[in-house]
């Protein structure tokens, strides 16, 4: 289920910034609320309409091989956008996007997002160094499955959907969990319940209660640590604000 409301959403978009303002006056954005686990963002080899902008929630960027297997290649929160191909020129891509957890998010018109783009050098700049940081995202995540276990990327991938929530508490069915980790739902039940055993989360009904996140931290492989490094060297406070000294 995909619903506008009028009430504003708080802005919680690390990437939109000062440009929030301007795309939330335009006539054709809204608030949109992820309301639907699986909700289809952009399927594969389709046009994409439209560019979300995520505030809650985390979209999961997924692949699908030709006998329908699919795996999570990336995941996209508040720290970026859903619409990448976009920005970079072109109107469709080879992989979907799905809601994973559901949220909220700024929804844009993919026409009149192209629009903005071109009118703002800062903004493209801003756009570009997304794609940056999460081709890194991507090419760690694809060493960190070569190299790391199962225990370990579990940790990495609750570590992540928790930064990008409000709360300790969120939706999480084994079958996007084993989907993203590139297992079966039995390993997936196997390292979530260690975690529960050890008191590091809550794992009850398909939803997540994190609960110790030092703890999560020190099981986690290195690919935590360097992914959000990189995020906040290209999109952090301090690069966001030496980046927009361009034309707005
Ligand atoms: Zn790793």
């Amino acid at each position: 289920m995909l619903t506008s409301r009028k009430a504003a959403a708080p802005h919680a978009n690390r990437l939109l910034g000062c440009w929030h303002a301007r795309l939330r006056a335009t006539s054709t954005s809204s608030p949109t609320y992820f309301a639907g686990y699986r909700l289809s963002l952009y399927r594969a080899h389709k046009p994409i309409e439209f560019v979300y902008f995520i505030e809650t929630g985390v979209g999961s960027l997924v692949n699908t091989m030709a006998n329908g297997q699919a795996a999570e290649v990336g995941t996209i929160g508040n720290e970026g956008v859903v619409g990448l191909p976009i920005m970079l020129g072109d109107d469709r891509a080879p992989t979907s996007v799905y809601v994973q957890v559901p949220g909220a998010g700024l929804r844009i018109k993919a026409t009149l997002f192209k629009k903005e783009l071109e009118r703002s050098i800062s903004m493209r700049a801003v756009m570009l160094r997304y794609a940056h940081a999460f081709f890194n995202q991507v090419a760690q995540s694809a060493a960190c499955n070569q190299f790391h276990s199962l225990e370990q990327r579990c940790c990495r991938w609750m570590l992540m959907t928790h930064d990008r929530m409000k709360s300790d508490e969120f939706l999480l069915t084994q079958e996007f969990l084993a989907m993203m980790l590139g297992v079966q739902r039995t390993g997936v039940s196997a390292a979530a319940g260690g975690l529960q055993r050890a008191g590091l989360i809550r794992y009850k009904r398909g939803n997540v209660t994190i609960l110790d996140r030092r703890a999560l931290i020190k099981r986690s492989c290195e690919c935590y640590g360097v992914s959000k490094k990189e995020f906040d060297r290209l999109l952090g406070d301090r690069a966001m604000r030496t980046g927009r000294s361009g034309r707005m």
